[in-house]
């Protein structure tokens, strides 16, 4: 169903989107990435410039996105998304969200495209139910310090909500839990990234607060799987896409000492220092993907041990 088709990926540059752009162009698709670089890196689709089919616009989709000829697909990867980031751009990051998506909603309306928005976990803010299904309204503090992010994306999931209903536009939304693998950049301050560059560089394991909290995390091959699932379906609704083995992130430390063990990196018996838990910060996340099992016959296949593996030879060669 992809070949042959025109996909125009907004943040193509980005950790997923550049992922997302390699996976579409490996299926015959070819991809016009527009990227401002402000969390993204130009360095991740150089290497696609040389695939036919492949086009690099350097765009801020805030001002408009301006794309000439037939587009089939437009997909809103779009946005700072780890909570460093969107706390020193919680503008840019309400902007992209709001402006930079009406303009992809736009430009799907006007090429009759489907419109296909990243969305997030973090629209379930803190949950207080667990799993979380995509029926639950979600825990936001629409004033706290991730508030730009989370209600950037739920107006996101709106905007794209109404553009269907009322102008009848094509839409799919996914919900991105916490998803990891190579490209990550090593600062942007998320646990996956921040235990890899403890691990390469022997630095103890900053574990913030107790440790209890939990996450859930998806290798991006997997991820990237489930969203082109999502978008060869006709499922209009919005859907998780995740891992749901869940574990503390203390769990997690372990799980990347014993991954660097195999390795032999400096920081295979690293220890855990605390540091102060983040305000907001949700206590507990597992994606409930019984309508991805069901509706796409999706599921993760990549263990965290074999996905771990693969990120930590991956940074050891790149970073
Ligand atoms: N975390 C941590 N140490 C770090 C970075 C993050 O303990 O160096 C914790 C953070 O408090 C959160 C979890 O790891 O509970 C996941 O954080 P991340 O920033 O990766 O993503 P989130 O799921 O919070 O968006």
């Amino acid at each position: 169903m992809l070949k042959d088709k025109r996909a125009v990926v907004l943040g193509g540059a980005g950790f997923l989107g550049s992922h997302l752009c390699e996976a579409l162009l490996e299926r015959g698709a070819s991809v016009v990435c527009v990227d401002n670089y402000l969390t993204g890196k130009r360095r991740n689709v150089e290497p696609l410039l040389e695939r036919t089919g492949f086009t690099l616009i350097e765009g801020d989709v805030t001002d408009g996105v301006e794309v000439g000829g037939p587009v089939d697909f437009v997909l809103d990867f779009a946005s700072p998304a780890s909570p460093i980031d969107y706390a020193k751009l919680p503008i840019e990051t309400l902007r992209v969200g709001s402006h930079g998506t009406e303009n992809g909603l736009k430009l799907a309306e006007q090429k009759k495209a489907v419109f296909f928005l990243a969305s997030t976990s973090e629209v379930y803010g803190d949950p207080t139910e667990h799993p979380q299904r995509e029926e639950y309204f979600g825990n936001v503090n629409p004033i706290g310090p991730r508030s730009c992010y989370d209600e950037a994306k739920r107006f996101a999931e709106a905007l794209t909500m109404a553009f269907h209903r009322a102008r009848g536009v094509d839409v799919r939304i996914v919900r991105i839990f916490n998803t990891y693998g190579p490209r990550m950049r090593l600062d942007d301050g998320r646990v996956v990234p921040a235990f890899v560059a403890q691990v390469l560089r022997g630095e103890d394991f900053t574990v913030f607060g107790d440790g209890k909290q939990t996450r859930s995390f998806c290798y991006v091959r997997d991820e990237v799987e489930g969203i082109l699932a999502l978008l060869q379906s006709d499922y209009r609704l919005p859907m998780n896409v995740g891992n749901p083995t869940e574990l503390t992130i203390l769990d997690f430390a372990e799980a990347i000492r014993k991954a660097a063990r195999k390795l032999k990196l400096p920081g295979a018996e690293a220890k855990v220092v605390h540091r102060p838990f983040p305000e907001n910060d949700p206590k507990q996340r597992r994606p409930d993907i019984s309508k991805a099992r069901r509706i796409l016959g999706w599921e993760p296949k990549v263990s965290l041990e074999d996905g771990l593996a693969e990120t930590l030879a991956w940074f050891r060669s790149h970073a």
